[in-house]
């Protein structure tokens, strides 16, 4: 048997990919299946999008090689839209780089800035992607327990000082996957300036920017002074277009640093088919007619999510952005037993806190990605389920 590396072999386990084959097996047996487990809407993308992808599937010069550069108006798009929705320029040549999902960019980020022996600091939980990356770049992950009672913001202060002094990446993602939370401008300001005094990249996942409510508008990471000399900011049309499938994302940076990035994937890829980013074109110029609409979905369905696990005892807070619930469970409950009973018993799929890492336990997280009665459906079912493991803790 060749040797596998232990670069594979440290990966945590992924676990809504573990999940999918007992999803399978549910369904095959006639299983009604409320699926709150990934953050992966049943709603439509926009139609131009749609449109733009059909076309371009006809059009010869799209079938091609995008190599890195793509197809050019894509990343005029991308520059329009951060320059609108944030006020900011980047030069689409230099500044701008075309992702095939944000998730590959973010692993494969890890590989221009890391080196072994050097330190990432991962929020946990946290998306799981931070700590992959990190680990395929055969670097050290250091966990940062994320707590309620920090508003789940992660403080640099708090990381050893030895850790501290091999530190060269961290990530961070506000609006937070899973808890819902959002970052002050006063906190971003304090971690740039920190960023800045260790010369540590700033690897800021912003993949939800454009899903929030109650008024609250999401910053871009380069709003903050200074972030220009550390920062790469991700951004995705998954989320804010209900696009997951099409694997059409991208970052931003200034030139040495976004150029890294690129030169990696120069040697990975050979870029995303240019129909889809023709089709990305479209929907980013959709913006004004799609997104507030997408969004009062989305809020409605937070809405009616947190009234009911409300009702049925959960202590749940409602978040102002993301498509999630974090959940507190009642102490000494395990989460994962939590999610299996809810799932084997009631065909409903949430997440286990402890599948975000060891920080993420005493939580489940739910994705309020479906109509408001499936949601208090499952919410039912997780309300019997609580009360039937109450006895236990
Ligand atoms: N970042 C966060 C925080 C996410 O939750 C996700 C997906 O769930 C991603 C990045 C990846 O998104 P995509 O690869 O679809 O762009």
């Amino acid at each position: 048997m060749p040797r596998i590396t232990s670069r594979v072999s440290k990966l945590p386990l992924y676990a809504v990919g573990a999940l999918a084959a007992r999803k399978r097996e549910l369904v095959a047996r006639g299983v009604d299946l409320i699926d709150l487990g990934a953050g992966d809407a049943d709603l439509a993308p926009p139609p131009a999008a749609v449109e733009a992808l059909v076309h371009g599937a006809h059009v010869p010069a799209l079938q091609r090689y995008g190599f890195g550069v793509g197809y050019y108006p894509y990343r005029e798009a991308i520059a329009a839209f951060m320059q609108r929705r944030f006020g900011l320029a980047f030069d689409p040549a230099t500044e701008v780089v075309p992702l095939i999902g944000s998730k590959e960019g973010i692993a494969h980020c890890a590989l221009a800035f890391l080196e072994h022996g050097d330190v990432a600091v991962v929020p946990e939980p946290g998306y799981i992607c931070y700590a992959g990356g990190t680990l395929l770049a055969d670097a050290d992950v250091h966990a940062y327990a994320l707590r309620a009672d920090q508003n789940f913001l992660l403080e640099l202060s708090d990381v050893p000082p030895d850790v501290l002094a091999r530190t060269r990446l961290l990530y961070l993602n506000y609006p937070n996957n899973p808890t819902g939370a959002i970052a002050p401008r006063d906190y971003l300001e304090r971690v740039v300036a920190e960023c800045r005094a260790r010369d540590i990249l700033l690897v800021y996942d912003n993949a939800y920017s454009e899903l929030a409510f109650d008024g609250y508008v999401p910053p871009s990471i380069f709003e903050i002074p200074g972030a220009d000399e550390v920062a790469i900011e991700f951004h995705s049309l998954s989320k804010t277009y209900n696009m997951t499938g099409w694997r059409c994302a991208w970052a931003v940076g200034r030139p040495p640093i976004a150029g890294a990035l690129a030169r990696v994937k120069q040697f990975i890829d050979t870029g995303h088919y240019m129909a889809i980013q023709s089709a990305g074109v479209a929907a980013l110029e959709s913006w004004e007619s799609f997104v507030p609409g997408n969004v009062a979905t989305f809020q409605e369905r937070r809405d009616a999510a947190v009234a009911a696990f409300r009702a049925e005892g959960f202590a749940v807070e409602a978040p102002l952005a993301t498509m999630y619930l974090w959940i507190p469970l009642p102490a000494g409950l395990p989460s994962a037993l939590f999610a299996e009973r809810l799932l084997e018993e009631h065909g409903v799929v949430v997440l286990p806190g402890s599948s975000f890492g060891d920080g993420g336990e005493g939580f489940v997280r739910i994705s309020f990605i479906v109509p408001p009665e499936r949601l208090a459906q499952a919410a039912r079912h997780a309300g019997q389920v609580l009360r039937s493991l109450e006895s236990h803790v």
